[in-house]
């Protein structure tokens, strides 16, 4: 169950109750999802995007899109799991059409240990055996001896989930300005920073973690959730998509280089061919990558300096955690309240 941290602390940037214009910039799944929570909450929100509506520069259009905070336990700080876990609630409140159908874990019986330290690790799993998994999945009938069914995951698919966020937005009464570059320092009134990598000029600890995926169309295998399949270096998984295509993803390199390495292409599409061989049939529609907004810590972190807020540091887990991170902010322009985990205070400014 949720329970923040919070820590009364008087009167945020906004009086109690009043209503103020806050413009957001950077319109990836943090913005996104800020640019929501406040417009719904009555505030004259405009949200600014340096690209057009595609997002083809932000990290968000190349993300898998799993809302996975039981599977994440695994390399990831019980935060994770907290923010995660109230997430799950608003992408089920926000948009009840969301796939809430689980996500799979399954291991060659050569990686059987990390299976097992998978098992433990996590928690929200049941143990599915070779039939249960292929009544799961009838395309993995015989593929596997067991795996691991998390049933409370789910799953979105960025570039559809991001128009549908930037729509609602709108419909809550805020402004969407798309190929918008201002500057923090530009606007006045509140202001939300959102520009992911971009924020460097004022946040210089961030750094790039690159993640490559490859995007398949087959229709010789049908998944209707996430798979993940143990491997030695990275969480590899494949993701279906609409129209026949998966999403193999993802590695996790130290290097702010775009592109696809051919050792990295030959992991994923090895991993897809070892979920099934009729994925070696399949047809290859995009190779890519993405460059995920990391602190040294790998945590989030909300910094507020008076009327200046920066939400960034969201790392493998922006799809996971953005609502949650967007109500806690919304919490502190409204109520004055702070999350002592995940926000810091510049200078004593928001004391
Ligand atoms: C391959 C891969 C797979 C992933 N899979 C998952 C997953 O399954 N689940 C999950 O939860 N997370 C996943 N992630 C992580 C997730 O993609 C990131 O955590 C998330 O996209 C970060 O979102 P953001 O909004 O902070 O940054 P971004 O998405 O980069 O958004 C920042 C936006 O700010 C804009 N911007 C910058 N400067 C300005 C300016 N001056 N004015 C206006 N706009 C500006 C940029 O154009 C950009 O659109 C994955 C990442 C990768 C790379």
């Amino acid at each position: 169950m949720y329970q923040a941290t919070y820590a009364e602390r008087g009167q945020g940037p906004v009086a109690s109750g009043g209503q103020s214009s806050v413009s957001i910039i950077g319109a990836g799944i943090a913005g996104a999802w800020q640019a929501l929570l406040f417009a719904q909450a009555g505030h004259d929100v405009t949200l600014h995007e340096r690209s057009d509506a595609r997002m083809m520069l932000s990290t968000s259009h190349w993300a898998g899109g799993m809302l996975a905070p039981y599977c994440e336990r695994e390399i990831s700080e019980p935060l994770i799991s907290r923010l995660g876990l109230r997430a799950l609630d608003l992408w089920r409140k926000e948009l009840p059409d969301t796939p809430f159908n689980g996500s799979l874990v399954v291991a060659h019986t050569r990686d059987r240990n990390d299976f097992e330290r998978f098992a433990r690790l996590t928690s929200g799993h049941r143990r599915v055996d070779a039939k249960a998994l292929a009544a799961l999945e009838p395309s993995l009938e015989g593929r596997f001896r067991e795996g691991l069914f998390f049933a409370d995951e789910g799953h979105v698919e960025p570039r559809r989930v991001l128009p549908k966020l930037h729509e609602r937005i709108i419909a809550a009464g805020g402004t969407v300005k798309f190929s918008s570059e201002p500057g923090p320092g530009d606007i006045d009134g509140v202001v939300i920073d959102c520009r992911g990598l971009a924020a460097r000029d004022t946040q210089p600890e961030l750094r790039g973690v690159k993640g490559e995926l490859i995007l398949i169309e087959t229709g010789e295998v049908e998944l209707s959730r996430p798979v993940r399949l143990i491997h030695p270096r990275w969480p590899l998984y494949v993701i279906p998509r609409e129209d026949n295509r998966f999403m193999l993803g993802a590695t996790s390199i130290e290097a702010e280089d775009t592109g696809v390495s051919v050792r990295s292409a030959l992991e994923l599409l090895g991993a897809a061919y070892a979920v099934h061989p009729a994925f070696a049939e399949a047809r290859i529609v995009e190779f890519g990558s993405g460059l995920r907004p990391a602190f040294p810590d790998n945590l989030p972190r909300i910094t507020i300096d008076k009327d200046r807020i920066v939400v960034n540091g969201l790392y493998r887990h922006g799809f996971l955690i953005a609502p949650a991170l967007a109500e806690l902010t919304l919490a502190y322009v409204e109520r004055g309240q702070i999350d002592n985990e995940v926000m810091q205070c510049e200078v004593m400014q928001c004391a």
